[in-house]
């Protein structure tokens, strides 16, 4: 075992101009808890509203004002750690991490430390066909900042409050993930989690979910390199780029003869590169210390198991019932699954119809068609109900598989009931062999030397069938087609 395992070639190494380097990766994910109001006070947390219309007094850290925890997160939090198959910490402290920046009025953000919320977990990913399971170090909930603004007067810069003490979960993985593509496919995971549960919209392009990312390198099984965290990436593409510049660019220093300094940096997307922003804090630096305004977070067991059994179906268990249910393979699984609203969509067109079938046409016409318009599944001009009866008309042999493109195209631009459109436009299969076998015949006569050699060589039946299709207009059964011109040809 040992030695097929070593055998086998690690793809994920960069080559570097001193042999292969091996990059290594840990993600903390910032996702922002779906809930109404903010982590300690009642604001609201609605996007998108005036500048500091969402400040309670709390919020803006007035002398002898007190938090008072939100429970709506705390369950959020809870049932994200179930679907990370994680332990729930039934005791937990939130502590003050102390730093001074405009946009944090109270001089420091109420987190957790030592004690969060959640512990150890795992998510599991497919690369190339390959899955991994990656490790949850820990989940805690702590407080959003405000938003510095630097761009709107020259000699000014401004704060909103607005997103100041939202309730975020920070999800922490073990430094599990081994390429850019791997720590890509996790934060995907962790994203279609979220969603499925509820507990973050995971919306990027609003900053509810961005990620820190911890990025060494190392000669393959050598120690640990020093690592670099870069800050606040805030899509899937830009968290690939910043981690392949990134190795790149440790591995030239240190095959340069230099070392790595431990630091934050930033990723610049127009320049595709990282940039030096501090010398890398210390946990101690933050002065940590527990909350003197909190109590420790006490939740029961028996609330920890009621949240538990709430779940909705989780996106894996979702897959491998796909898989062993419906017949279908995993990648189309993987596909069907990757967003909530689209596994909808198809579970009611598979239902009571042929799971592969379904499959194929949400997958390949629906999802093709959506991606070529850029359109989501919500604003699809075909519902599940109009494509499971184009469906139907396949499997009930009403019409080909071809007609019920062109059916799908109809129903697409103009609407309208599959059937009756079927019915009005005398789109209908034919099967009546006496048609077809005069058809058949007449395209023979056309073409008495391919005839001829067909007779010695049946592979040319196929060119036959094809000419009898198009002089159907594609609404011949072609079975009823292939076995007519078989038998008049004897081949
Ligand atoms: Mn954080």
């Amino acid at each position: 075992m040992a030695a097929a395992a070593k055998s086998k070639k690690n793809k994920n190494l960069i080559r570097g101009a001193d042999g292969d380097w091996e990059i290594i990766v840990g993600l903390e994910v910032h996702a922002q808890v779906a809930s109404k109001s903010k982590l300690f006070s009642a604001s609201s947390t609605g996007f998108g509203a005036e500048p500091n219309s969402h400040v309670s007094l709390v919020d803006a850290a007035m002398p002898g004002m007190l938090p008072v925890i939100n429970e709506e997160c705390v369950a959020q939090a809870v049932r994200t750690g179930h679907g990370l198959n994680a332990e729930i910490h039934p005791y937990s402290v939130f502590d003050r991490k102390n730093y001074f920046y405009p946009d944090l009025p109270q001089g420091y953000q109420i987190s957790q430390y030592k004690q969060p919320i959640v512990g150890e977990g795992e998510v599991t990913i497919d690369v190339d066909g390959e899955t991994r399971v990656i490790g949850i170090e820990w989940l805690h909930l702590e407080q959003d900042a405000g938003k510095s603004i630097h761009d709107q007067h020259p000699d000014y810069s401004y704060v909103d409050l607005n997103r100041s003490g939202v309730a975020l979960m920070e999800i922490v993985s073990k430094p599990d993930l081994r390429s850019s593509k791997e720590a890509q496919a996790y934060v995907t995971k962790v994203r279609t989690i979220l969603r499925y549960l509820g507990t973050s919209d995971g919306d990027m392009d609003k900053g509810n979910l961005r990620a820190d990312v911890n990025v060494s390198v190392r000669k393959p099984g050598g120690d640990l390199g020093t690592r670099c965290e870069i800050k606040n990436v805030n899509s899937i593409r830009f968290i690939g780029q910043a981690i392949d510049t990134e190795a790149r660019r440790q591995i030239a220093i240190i095959e340069d003869g230099g070392r790595i300094t431990q630091e934050t940096r930033l990723f610049d997307p127009a320049k595709c590169e990282t940039r030096s922003m501090r010398s890398k804090e210390e946990a101690h630096d933050y002065r940590y210390f527990p909350d003197p305004d909190l109590l420790p977070l006490e939740i029961s067991e028996d609330y920890i198991a009621r949240l538990k059994a709430a779940l909705p179906e989780l996106p894996d268990e979702k897959q491998a019932r796909f898989v062993s249910k419906l017949g279908l393979s995993s990648y189309d699984a993987s596909v069907l699954i990757a967003e909530r609203e689209n596994a909808d969509y198809f579970e009611a067109v598979a239902k009571g119809r042929d799971g592969k079938l379904a499959a194929n046409w949400v997958i390949n016409e629906l999802f093709g068609r959506l991606n070529k318009e850029g359109l989501q599944i919500s604003d699809s001009p075909v519902s599940a109900k109009q494509l499971g009866n184009i469906i139907d008309l396949i499997s009930e042999g009403t019409i080909s598989g071809k007609i019920a493109k062109d059916l799908f195209e109809i129903v697409w631009s103009e609407g309208g009931d599959p059937a009756a459109i079927v019915e009005a436009r005398g789109m209908k299969q034919v099967t009546d062999t006496g048609a077809i076998e005069k058809t058949v015949e007449e395209v023979l006569a056309a073409n008495p030397e391919k005839a001829e050699q067909a007779k010695a060589k049946p592979n040319l039946a196929g060119w036959f069938v094809g000419q009898v299709m198009k002089a159907s207009g594609g609404k011949a059964n072609p079975q009823v087609v292939n076995d007519i011109v078989r038998k008049k040809l004897g081949v």
